[in-house]
């Protein structure tokens, strides 16, 4: 069960009865990088670009997708964003990681595997870094892993824990749990495993904080304490206790 303590936000909810988010975070949490039948970041970019407002972009590329070198990884938002004149440096590039952290104008964590991500993330002791650096009005974008670790903590990833972080605890710059890639169920599916909904029902039954199924080409954006849905889709609410309900802006989380 996640219990509020002076440092997790979930004190608000239960405190204040809201939903509050630090004014300074400037947040693209996107559910994905790439949609259906288009490029790495094609359907985002223009708006990522114009909502980072940067004009370089540290990379962190430690969720590799597919097992993926850093290298490898940081080859495609180096592509993406330098066709539109923006620079993107690879954490890993640099001896000292939480300088680097330090000087970024932006910071971009990309997807894969959310327990691999989170657990380099604790070796490398850059969690506070990177609390310090959006808490100081560093725009921050996620994708899917990248957006899981915005959340409280990493329990509503689709992953499987290949690696064991120290804690599934998160950045929490976000008062929710994400559930990236949020599928719908089939109701024609003959297979009998656990669908999403399923699962998140039963994360509801040990802990208490929302969470927000994110589907393909949805992201919330952060900014001035307050988070709006963007993207064609409707995005799926879990509350604990409640029915999951669908939603056009993330206005229902205030209500408690
Ligand atoms: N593996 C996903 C990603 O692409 C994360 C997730 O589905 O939870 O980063």
């Amino acid at each position: 069960m996640t219990t509020a303590t002076e440092n997790n936000p979930l004190i608000l909810l239960q405190n204040s009865e809201q939903m509050k988010i630090n004014p300074k975070y400037r947040l693209l949490v996107a559910s994905t990088s790439t949609v259906f039948g288009s490029g790495y970041l094609e359907y985002i970019i223009d708006d990522a670009i114009k909502f980072l407002k940067a004009d370089e972009i540290l990379f962190v590329p430690y969720a590799r997708p597919s097992g993926a070198t850093y290298d490898e990884y940081t080859e495609s938002p180096k592509k993406a964003f330098g066709q539109k004149g923006i620079k993107v440096s690879g954490l890993h590039e640099f001896s000292e990681p939480k300088k680097a952290v330090q000087n970024a104008k932006a910071i971009f964590i990309g997807g894969g595997n959310t327990f691999l991500l989170l657990k380099t993330l604790y070796e490398l002791e850059l969690i506070d870094e990177l609390k310090t650096a959006v808490s100081n009005g560093i725009p921050y974008m996620g994708t899917s892993a990248g957006s899981n670790i915005c959340g409280i903590d990493i329990g509503t990833t689709n992953d499987m824990p290949i690696v064991y972080p120290p804690s599934f605890e998160a950045l929490g710059f976000l008062p929710f749990n994400i559930n990236p890639h949020y599928l719908d169920p089939d109701p024609n599916s003959k297979h009998k495993g656990e669908t999403r909904e399923t699962r998140i029902y039963e994360f509801h039954k040990f802990n208490s904080q929302p969470v927000v199924g994110l589907r393909e080409g949805s992201r919330i954006e952060v900014e001035q304490g307050s988070a709006a849905l963007k993207g064609p889709l409707t995005a799926r609410i879990f509350r604990q206790g409640m029915e999951a309900v669908e939603v056009n802006d993330l206005g229902i989380l205030k209500e408690q």
